[in-house]
């Protein structure tokens, strides 16, 4: 049985990775910084609490790392870790740096002590290039990183390939563009679109918060990120990879499906709030996810409007 080590298990991606291996088999050990306090809410959503086994570990401190793995002995390793709001980082760029860049520095380095055959899984993002403009980014667009938490992903993508590179270690990184569920927490503004518009239908008859609703995402499902991750790790060699549904909506349009898709019109419900604009945004984030699709068989099945339906569809049951 192979054994797979997630950190980062309570977050979104963390829970769905759990599924999906558990599902192929796996053994799977997820860590926390501190799993005795966690809830643990996504894996409980998914019923997924006592099916996997958790650790503390806290990723800035390297003592901590090492035992984790040395105790773990893992085949795999799925780095979900860390801060990861582009507008929280503005607020706390060294708590984001530091979890992310310090974080993966000192997992690799860990691995490569350990001298053990583990594969690496980096979660890399789209966040690093900045704006595309109209150009479709993939794996050779160079970085523009226009956040803090982005300036920490390009680093952190930069030490897996470094150590790649230097200490032959089997590790990647999986550039991924925006990718949603309903485990998303309200900070990221796809689930609070969802959230206030199935208020709003059932008569709460507030406004709606927005910043700038001209930026244009590459929006998916994350259940299906997720095994693109795990694809990435059964190649015959570590390489980076796009992943995205390679297709660009507006956050109007997105607004705009998630209102008309209970019956409402967006603006008369939406106020633009200039607090919410970031010092440096992304006016667009256009992907090329074709390396994905050739060399992994991997394709996005689910686009913006099927995310905004079922993401609906999972507020309205849990309100229930
Ligand atoms: P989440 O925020 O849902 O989960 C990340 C986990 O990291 C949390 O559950 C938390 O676990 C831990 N964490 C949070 N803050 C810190 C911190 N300051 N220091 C250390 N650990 C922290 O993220 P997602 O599941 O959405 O994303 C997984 C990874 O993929 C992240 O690295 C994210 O940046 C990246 N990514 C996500 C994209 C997306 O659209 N979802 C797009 C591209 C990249 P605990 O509290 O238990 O320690």
């Amino acid at each position: 049985m192979k054994k797979a080590l997630i950190c980062g298990i309570s977050g979104q991606d963390g829970a769905y990775l759990a599924q999906f291996l558990l599902g192929k088999g796996y053994a799977v050990i997820g860590t926390s910084r501190d799993a005795q306090i966690n809830s643990f809410g996504n894996l409980q959503r998914l019923e997924l609490r006592d099916r996997v086994k958790l650790e503390s570990m806290s990723l800035t401190d390297f003592r901590s790392v090492l035992q984790v793995l040395t105790k773990v002995q893992p085949d795999e390793v799925y780095n979900l870790a860390g801060q990861s709001s582009v507008g929280l980082s503005f607020h706390q760029p060294v708590e984001t740096l530091e979890s992310i860049a310090l974080g993966a520095l000192n997992l690799l380095e860990a691995i490569r002590f350990t001298e053990r055959p583990i594969r690496l899984y980096n979660a890399g993002s789209s966040e690093c290039f900045g704006d595309t403009g109209d150009v479709a980014a993939d794996e050779s667009q160079p970085f523009h990183p226009r956040s803090p938490y982005a300036v920490a992903k390009a680093t952190a993508f930069w030490e897996t390939a470094n150590y790649r590179e230097a200490y032959n270690l089997f590790a990647c990184s999986g550039i991924l563009f925006n990718h949603e569920s309903p485990l998303r927490p309200e900070r990221f503004v796809t689930k609070k679109i969802v959230a206030a518009v199935c208020r709003i239908a059932a008569g709460s008859g507030e406004k709606l918060q927005l910043g700038n609703l001209g930026i244009q995402r590459d929006w998916g499902w994350a259940p299906e990120y997720v095994q693109a991750m795990w694809l990435m790790l059964q190649q015959d060699a570590p390489e980076d990879f796009v992943v995205a549904t390679g297709k660009t909506f507006s956050l109007e349009e997105f607004a705009a499906a998630t209102f008309s898709a209970c019956g409402l019109n967006w603006r008369d419900h939406v106020e633009i709030d200039s607090a919410l604009l970031r010092p440096a945004d992304i006016d667009a984030g256009r992907a090329d996810p074709s390396k994905a699709a050739r060399v992994l068989g991997w394709q996005a099945q689910h686009f913006m409007p099927d995310v905004v339906r079922m993401m609906i569809q999972a507020e309205k049951e849990e309100k229930k």
